[in-house]
């Protein structure tokens, strides 16, 4: 090869190293909130994920017209004012606690549901789920365990810089330098946080039956069977630092407990095992026990795979499963929250 085309495969090969994460798609409490309001007037039947797709601007629409509003799908004030209760009132403007209903508690469940502190359904109303998951995100944070949504607690939950400090190796709490590499080559399914109605606790692959999985980082093998709660065949890596990764839905498994492994120790092969439509890996990054988002932690040359439209709600078997998963199980009985 030339020299010079060779330098230039190199530089590219340096700039794809170093791209960084892809952005995560645009989510907000507030279009949570909408989807909340619209799905009571049933005008909106997909998921609560916060972001302002097609179906959610067609769904402001439908509304609208109903309204005599203009049909812009934005939902400005006037929208706001016809969604009534369920319009009002802007979050951050009370402090919200149990009893309390409406637009704000909607993106405060939302915003719960997206840092992993599920509260039952997203539905605007502050029962004693809500206070339990506020209570539990509270403590997590070292704010007052109060249960009450108020100033600094609502800027913990909205804060979108905790992902860059998190980079840093002194970072808050669940900080620290430990990374991970993409289990998998392939592109990003569905993301973590609320999909499809239920509390998505990881990231989906949906690659081919076969694909090889690594390791995602160096530790030992703790579990590497099948999971009876929906994760199938299922292998568990213990970390330092308190951190887990879990790789489900695994054809087969090729690691065993008390194994040693390091970045990208072939570990098992894709499959569709457990509660799953179609062939993909389910990969879940877990911290003191409790599943966190794994793409902050993805090392940026690994996490910039994508590629679109992409099929999702893989886990979507229609299999009612609607308990809440309890907070600490077995391995083998685990259970993957159901769509
Ligand atoms: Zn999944």
């Amino acid at each position: 090869m030339p020299p010079f085309r060779r330098l230039v495969l190199a530089a590219v090969a340096a700039v794809i190293a170093l791209a960084p994460a892809a952005p995560a798609q645009a989510w907000s409490p507030d279009v949570a909130a909408l989807q909340v309001a619209l799905r009571a007037t049933h005008d909106y039947s997909g998921g609560i994920d916060g972001v302002a797709g097609p179906r959610t601007k067609a769904a402001t629409r439908r509304f609208q017209r109903r309204r005599s509003i203009r049909a812009d799908g934005v939902a400005g004030a006037r929208t706001r004012r016809a969604l009534g209760r369920r319009g009002r009132p802007p979050l951050g403007s009370r402090a919200m606690r149990v009893g309390h209903e409406g637009w704000d508690v909607a993106g405060l469940q939302f915003l719960l549901a997206r840092r992993g502190f599920t509260s039952g359904p997203i539905d605007g109303g502050f029962g004693a789920r809500t206070g339990g998951a506020l209570r539990r995100y509270q403590s997590s944070r070292g704010l007052a365990a109060d249960g009450v949504a108020g100033r600094s607690t609502l800027a913990a939950l909205r804060d979108r810089n905790r992902r860059a400090r998190s980079r840093r190796p002194s970072g808050g709490v669940g900080g620290g330098p430990v990374r991970f590499l993409r289990p998998v080559r392939g592109p990003l399914g569905d993301g973590f946080g609320p999909r499809w109605g239920r509390m998505h606790t990881g990231l989906d692959f949906p690659v081919p039956q076969g694909t090889r999985v690594g390791a995602a980082g160096r530790g030992v093998t703790t579990f590497a069977g099948y999971n009876s709660g929906g994760y199938g065949n299922l292998v568990i890596i213990r970390h330092r630092d308190g951190f887990e990764t879990w790789y489900a839905h695994l054809a087969s498994v090729t690691t065993r407990p008390g194994e040693r492994v390091r970045g990208g120790t072939r570990i098992g092969f894709v499959g569709s095992t457990g509660r799953s439509t179609g062939p993909h890996l389910h990969f879940e990054v877990r911290h003191a026990g409790r599943p966190i988002d794994p793409q902050p932690r993805l090392l940026g040359a690994s996490a910039s795979v994508l590629a679109g439209p992409l099929p999702s709600g893989l886990e979507c078997t229609g299999a009612r499963d609607r308990r809440p998963a309890p907070p600490t199980t077995s391995p083998a009985t685990a259970r993957l929250p159901a769509c």
